[in-house]
């Protein structure tokens, strides 16, 4: 039975929403270059990877440009044809990736898009300060990117939440433990796509996100070594403490149910 809405987690802040036959990709990072390749660069997206994973995209949308977020865009635009959601800096790596200028659409933050079955709003946000007190890779992509380049290259650009909605539910994604209530203003969502890693750097993160979104269901995302195979059990970042985070969760008066996904796994929602 086709569901009402369906999510999969594709490892770091990859997700995968399904309702009805539509198919909206987030954040979809494939490739996952070795840290050796990371650190030789350059590198370039691993099509057939992108291939593999990717059977159906209507859609896909980036919530900042980092090559762990935004680097298999482009192939999912070319391959299946998906319209693309993301900052001016994502849309000019996906120029110079050759994506068709028809499926190109630019975010700022706080439209209201239909796309398919889902009402899609993109909302202001902002980036930890995971590497040193710093964001790492600051800066914009101000001009079309071609593959092959360097890591750093893809730049962090505009960084966004995503509120999806549909007949089934809706849906929260941070790509990056961050948060910016005022952008946030009521927006409530039954499932938070939760960004864990370099949480500690920011000011009560957890207990924060689940005051201003107060969801049902949470499931944690970019806690896994996002430099090993997408075919091979995912291993947690050393500094990522999930289990920190679960008892914030659980400790916060909502204590809403946590949904921690294999790679590649689905969950039903409705
Ligand atoms: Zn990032």
């Amino acid at each position: 039975m086709r569901p009402r809405l369906a999510v999969q987690w594709v490892g770091t802040a990859g997700f995968r929403l399904v309702s009805g036959d539509h198919h909206f990709w987030i954040d979809p990072h494939l490739s996952r270059h070795s840290l050796g390749e990371l650190l030789r660069g350059p590198i370039a997206p691993k099509i057939d990877l992108v291939a593999r994973t990717v059977d159906v995209a209507h859609a896909v949308a980036a919530g900042h440009s980092h090559f762990d977020h935004a680097i298999d865009v482009p192939a999912l635009a070319k391959l299946k044809g998906a319209r693309v959601y993301g900052s001016s800096d994502t849309l000019n790596y996906c120029r110079g990736s050759g994506v068709a200028e028809a499926q190109l659409h630019e975010i700022r933050g706080g439209e209201d898009i239909r796309e398919g079955p889902f009402r899609f709003r993109p909302v202001l946000s902002q980036h930890s300060t995971i590497v040193l007190g710093h964001v790492p890779f600051p800066g914009r992509i101000e001009r079309p990117l071609a593959p092959p380049f360097r890591a750093s290259e893809l730049r962090v650009g505009t960084v966004f939440g995503f509120h999806l909605e549909s007949e089934g539910g809706s849906v929260y994604h941070i790509g990056s433990a961050n948060l910016v209530e005022a952008e946030m203003a009521g927006l409530r969502a039954d499932v938070v796509l939760c960004c864990t890693v370099g949480r500690q750097s920011t000011e009560r993160y957890t207990a924060r996100v689940l005051d201003a979104l107060r969801p049902r269901v949470v499931i944690p995302c970019h806690w896994d070594q996002f430099w090993r195979p997408l075919d091979e059990p995912a291993r947690q970042i050393p500094t990522n403490d999930i289990e920190g985070f679960l008892s914030e969760v659980a400790s916060h008066p909502l204590a809403p149910e946590v949904r921690v996904l294999p790679l590649c796994g689905w969950t039903r929602i409705a």
